[in-house]
């Protein structure tokens, strides 16, 4: 028959020999090379008591940002939804009432903004699409999870604290 490949291999059929046939010396083989990896360096850490340290360009959890007096930096403009390439950024915009001027920068604000983090791929380009400085990603590894709509973070999970409310603590 002709081969389709010449990276076929013919099997040895011939008998197997005494010492194949008592597998001291293949076990033997396999415990030295176990025991040559006991004295070696370990690839691994026990984590989450031993951390390793991250790379200072290393993405985690985005943070919805606000500014000095407290009020959201989002302006709803849809830039970072935009700039994503994983589709993972939605939003609905707002217009400001009056007598809001302390809660919202700007006269348009984010009523809605959700990143599905399950299509999120910590690119950070929402991050630098932003011309407000609104959203950033932290340092914050996310946590794992058991539901899928738990990935899902809503606006109330990604805006920071208000500093104010951070005071009264
Ligand atoms: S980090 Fe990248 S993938 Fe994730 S939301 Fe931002 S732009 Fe989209
Ligand atoms: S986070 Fe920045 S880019 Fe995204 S909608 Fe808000 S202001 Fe625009």
């Amino acid at each position: 028959m002709e081969k389709l490949t010449n990276r076929s291999v013919a099997v040895n059929r011939s008998p197997m020999t005494f010492g194949e046939r008592i597998y001291l010396p293949a076990i033997a083989k396999g415990l030295t090379i176990t025991l040559s990896h006991i004295f070696k360096k370990k690839a691994t850490v026990n984590y989450p008591e031993q951390k390793r340290p991250f790379s200072p360009v290393f993405r985690g959890l985005h943070v919805l940002n606000r500014d000095e007096e407290g009020r959201e930096r989002c302006t709803a403009c849809g830039l970072c939804a935009l700039a994503c390439p994983a589709e993972a950024i939605t939003m609905e915009a707002a217009e400001r009432k009056p007598g809001e001027e302390n809660l919202y920068r700007e006269e348009k604000y984010a009523a809605k903004y959700e990143i599905n983090m399950l299509r999120c791929i910590f690119c950070g380009y929402c991050e630098e699409a932003c011309p407000k400085d609104a959203v950033y990603l932290s340092e914050t590894v996310m946590p794992s999870n058991y539901t899928r709509k738990s990935f899902i973070y809503k606006k109330e999970d990604l805006l920071i604290p208000h500093p104010k409310a951070q005071d009264a603590k």
